[in-house]
């Protein structure tokens, strides 16, 4: 069980609030897949980062429930132990705003340009 599994998990009802039809059946699938091979033991946070960053609408829904103070616990703001750590995260966004989000998940990954403002994202401090 791992912070993105959780939301991946809670998402899928609100996917077709947050995205049309189409898009909200292929991403229900694509997280069905994917939390198919978390039971089976499998390390898919890497993959899941990357289909809710490759969505704005569920990026935005993303980010919002990992700000939630409500959310007690569920916190991804554990420092990475190297590569191969898996289920830490580290939160990157452009520094005017969360309109650029990334999730690093392994140090060997290079942090991306800001697509708006081309330039790089900084990480969000833990809390
Ligand atoms: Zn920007």
């Amino acid at each position: 069980m791992s912070v993105l599994t959780d939301l991946a998990r809670s998402l899928r009802p609100s996917l077709g609030m947050l995205v049309d039809d189409a898009e909200a059946t292929r991403l229900s699938a694509a997280i069905e897949q994917l939390l198919r091979e978390h039971d089976d033991g499998k390390d898919v946070d890497t993959r899941l980062a990357e289909l809710f960053s490759s969505v704005p609408e569920i990026q935005r829904y993303v980010t919002n429930a990992l700000d939630d103070p409500l959310n007690p616990g569920k916190t991804p703001y554990e420092p990475l132990a190297g590569d191969g750590a898996g289920s830490s995260l580290q939160r990157y966004e452009c520094r005017y705003g969360p309109h650029a989000t990334w999730f690093r998940s392994s140090l060997s990954q290079e942090v991306p340009l800001c697509p708006e403002h081309q330039i790089p994202l900084r990480l969000v401090p833990g809390r």
